[in-house]
């Protein structure tokens, strides 16, 4: 018996747990002193009320003999695939409802996509990059390549006649840099993959916070249909983290090597998964109402004005970073030259806040640091202040 070797292959992840190490530790040395935690990642307001409502309007409808449901569609009813199409409508985005499909997560559908490639293929991932991407596909024991995001090209890799991906994952408002490609950076990457047989796995999980108009979708540009999959999710935009549900949008058109990839993505899901919870497609369908939108802008719009209050400051220290117009994730260059890791040292000891080293995310994150939004406002603020008050006196 053999296991899959490729596991060997995977570079163990220490960030979260020296994090909560290094933070463990200073709390025992100084337990007086209050901490602010600049590093969430999971959303921190609750659930909107018309998703708790249809929430328990589903439920109860599972406790009645007439309205009771078993099995869902592997796909997602049609009521919720049909609200997802209508909310791509609403930012002028056509998809087709049978073009939908309805999961457990962005998370799942990034890793699980992998299925319907071969083995053989090689990976083109940015770096820094959300984790899941790198540590799916040595999973399945693919070639990996890296297009470095620096501060040169404003952390958003372009597309590098050098490199032959074939799959290639983009992640637009990014993890953790919080940057976004513009409508014409997007085109370059479409014809990019049409011109070479490759597939973008388009992650935007964070499209609800865009505001600059940049693309909320890469099917608003033209050519994608016959090149991308992309993957979205309600955790961030509705508070879902913890109710878990996604949807995964593959055009009709897109075919490789001779099969359309819509069709094997069906098969791979009617083979292995079994559908997301009545309840939980109700809340998902409720969150695309028109009210439902109107509930979840107000929790999105306290979670930018957290990343316009730490954004601000930045700007005012004359600090170099991406992200917190479009996103709630703030990437900043450490100050005079510090590691990821020295900042955050720093920051924890000297100011009580703790962020993300960015060393975290690849190498290139090396010599940055990642904020969120997901705080409190009055923590924000705090934090923000101590970070000032800390560089004026220390840099
Ligand atoms: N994609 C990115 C880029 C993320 O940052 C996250 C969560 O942090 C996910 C996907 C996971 O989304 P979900 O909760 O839908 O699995």
């Amino acid at each position: 018996m053999k296991i899959n070797r490729n596991f060997d292959n995977l570079v163990p992840s220490y960030l979260f747990a020296e994090i909560a190490s290094r933070t463990a530790a200073y709390v025992k040395a100084h337990p007086d002193n209050r901490l602010i935690r600049m590093g969430i990642g999971d959303v921190t307001l609750p659930l909107p009320p018309i998703a708790v409502e249809a929430l328990r309007r589903g439920a109860d409808e599972l406790g009645v003999k007439e309205t009771f449901k078993g099995y869902p569609e592997y796909e997602g009813y049609d009521f919720v695939r049909e609200a997802v199409a209508g909310y791509y409508r609403s930012f002028g985005v056509t998809v087709a409802a049978d073009e939908v499909f309805i999961s457990d997560g962005a998370k799942s559908d990034t890793g699980n996509i992998g299925d319907i490639f071969g083995a053989d293929n090689t990976v083109l991932v940015t770096d820094p990059v959300y984790p899941v991407y790198v540590d799916a596909n040595i999973m399945a024991g693919r070639k990996i390549v890296y297009a470095p995001c620096l501060k040169e090209n404003d952390f958003l890799a372009m597309p590098d006649k050098s490199l032959s991906p074939d799959m290639i994952y983009l992640c637009s408002p990014n993890n953790p840099t919080g940057a976004a490609y513009s409508a014409e950076q997007l085109r370059a990457w479409v014809d990019y993959a049409n011109e070479h047989d490759a597939v973008i796995l388009y992650d935007a999980a964070y499209e609800a916070f865009i505001t600059d108009g940049s693309p909320r979708s890469i099917f608003a540009i033209e050519g994608a249909r016959t090149c991308a999959i992309e993957f979205c999710s309600l955790s961030k935009t509705a508070g879902f983290t913890g109710t878990r549900c996604g949807y995964t949008v593959i055009p009709k058109e897109l075919v490789r090597d001779g099969h359309s990839l819509r069709d094997l993505w069906y098969r791979r899901q009617a083979t292995k998964f079994n559908g997301v919870s009545y309840p939980v497609q109700c809340a998902a369908a409720a969150v695309f109402s028109e009210e439902g939108l109107r509930q979840v802008h107000e929790n999105l719009a306290y979670y930018q004005e957290n990343a316009r209050v730490i954004s601000a400051a930045l700007d005012e220290m004359g600090i170099y970073y991406t992200g917190g117009k479009n996103s709630p994730y703030i990437w900043l260059e450490c100050p005079n030259g510090l590691g990821s890791w020295e900042f955050f040292d720093l920051l924890l000891n000297e100011a009580q806040v703790v962020g993300t080293p960015g060393e975290g995310f690849g190498a290139q994150g090396e010599g940055y640091l990642r904020l969120t939004s997901f705080n409190s406002r009055e923590n924000t603020v705090e934090a923000v202040q101590r970070i000032k008050k800390l560089l004026s006196s220390s840099v």
